[in-house]
């Protein structure tokens, strides 16, 4: 059997490496536009940052390296074609085009930063970050300017601002909604972020969208907004969203919804024998019932473990997502899984929530930082959203609740939960056992 794979980030890559560990006469070729495979674009804000020092540090494995496990890798490759019905593709390299056979067919084409329709996107030090290159060139860039404009504050465009700050560029980090993280933190969490990072010297706008980027000389110069304020910056990065790649799917006539392409639990598109993962693809949401994107690369590494049992024929099952988020900006950590109580709202279902501040560690025990849970349930207590912001130890804690809502566990269950404790790394009644006593006395 041969499995052609088009896409080398962690959705097509990680197929690739898995479908290996199951089989070994299977022959696996994989195409991709970027210059490098293997490599997390989750840690390219950290590069920019100077916290990991080279882009050369976060390439985990070569082409070399996948050869050695039979795994060809066509690297700066265009996918330019797909014939279903005589299963094979058309693909560019080196300006040659050359056509290859496939029994079947993985699209994991990932997504394309969403660019807004405004005047002025394509001037001179207007970016968009998503490959390692982009990550280069948006370092270099920056390592001669002074002001820097980042507009779109989720996670991406935080982490850009904050490395930014690092580099020592005076920043603005600008929203459209009034708050940061409006995707998974409700606003009374987003303050205390946005509080940190305006003490960090960040300065933000919030609920303000930017309608035109004006130049001098075809270089960006000024970031104008709805209400007529402009604001100077040597380079903006437009970390505005990103949009799932279909020109492939489409082309084939893969079935697509509002975000990407449709899948089944088992990665299969709607046209046979050809599968999908990762940000181009739609996930099934838990909660909602319905289906949602998660451009995650937790979520895609996931699907690729599925569909590498598909492909060998083993039982397999995507399970539906939570969206469990974290992430770490200067000294804060913050995360969040399932509904905000916005979304809530507008999904119809009655939201229940408390928030409490807690500690990270014994109150006595050195250190110890301020921890905020809010925990979100539906009218019945069962869980269905939680957000944390502390200094230490977020990830664990989210996880633990993305464990309690995929088990469906009400506040009063998980109350009633055993939690390790010991003082450098806990308060004896853990911050969430708190957070969910709280929620729980509004039930009564
Ligand atoms: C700056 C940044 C930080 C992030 N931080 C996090 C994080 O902390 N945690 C987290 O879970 N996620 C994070 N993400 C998201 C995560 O990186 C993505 O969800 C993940 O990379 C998606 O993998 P993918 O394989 O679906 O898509 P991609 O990584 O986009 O890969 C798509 C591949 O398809 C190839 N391709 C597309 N069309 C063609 C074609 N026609 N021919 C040949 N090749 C083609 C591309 O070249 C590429 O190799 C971050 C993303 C960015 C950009």
């Amino acid at each position: 059997m041969k499995v052609v794979i088009i896409g080398g980030g962690a959705g097509g890559i990680s197929t690739a490496s898995n479908i290996r560990k199951l089989d070994e006469e299977i022959e696996i070729t994989v195409f991709t536009r970027d210059r490098y495979v293997s490599y997390s674009p989750c840690a390219i804000p950290y590069v920019i940052s100077n916290t990991i020092p080279s882009f050369e540090d976060i390439v985990m494995r070569s082409p070399e390296d996948y050869a050695k496990k039979n795994i060809e890798i066509n690297l700066e490759t265009e996918v330019t074609a797909v014939d279903k019905d005589k299963k094979e593709i058309t693909y560019v390299k080196d300006n040659v085009e050359k056509k290859m056979k496939y029994d079947k067919l993985v699209l994991a084409t990932g997504g394309s930063p969403f660019v807004p329709p405004m005047k002025g996107v394509d001037l001179e030090g207007v970016f968009k970050i998503r490959t390692l290159d982009d990550g280069k060139e948006v370092k270099e860039y920056a390592k001669n300017c002074k002001s820097a404009l980042v507009t779109g504050a989720g996670l991406i465009g935080i982490e850009i601002a904050y490395a930014f700050k690092e580099m020592g560029l005076e920043v603005t980090l600008c929203e459209m909604l009034p708050q940061i993280v409006p995707r998974s933190l409700d606003p009374d969490m987003s303050r205390i972020i946005e509080g940190y990072l305006e003490s960090e010297g960040i300065r933000l706008m919030l609920g303000q969208p930017i309608t035109e980027l004006k130049g001098e000389d075809e270089k960006v110069k000024t970031a104008v907004f709805d209400d007529g304020t402009e604001v100077d910056a040597e380079m903006i990065i437009l970390s505005t969203g990103v949009r799932a790649e279909l020109t492939l799917a489409n082309m084939i006539g893969c079935e697509t919804g509002r975000w990407g392409i449709i899948v089944s639990e088992q990665m299969e598109t709607s046209v046979e024998d050809v599968y999908a993962v990762g940000d181009c693809v739609e996930s099934f949401s838990a909660i909602l019932k319905a289906n949602t994107i998660s451009q995650l690369g937790t979520t895609a590494v996931r699907q690729a473990k599925t569909l590498a049992k598909t492909i060998t024929g083993r039982k397999s099952k995507f399970n539906p997502v939570l969206n469990s988020m974290v992430t770490k900006v200067g000294r804060l950590e913050f995360g969040a899984v399932g509904l905000t109580t916005i979304f809530a709202q507008q999904n119809n279902i009655k939201s229940v929530t408390e928030k409490v501040e807690a500690l990270t560690r014994a109150r006595y025990y050195p250190n110890a930082k301020p921890m905020n849970v809010k925990v979100i349930c539906d009218a019945d207590g069962k869980i269905i959203g939680c957000q944390i912001i502390a200094e230490e130890r977020v990830a664990e804690r989210i996880d633990t609740m993305t464990l309690a809502i995929t088990e469906g566990l009400t506040c009063y269950d998980l109350s009633n939960m055993e939690f390790a404790y010991a003082p450098p790394v806990s308060m004896v009644t853990d911050p969430l056992v708190l957070a969910v006593e709280e929620v729980s006395k509004k039930f009564h």
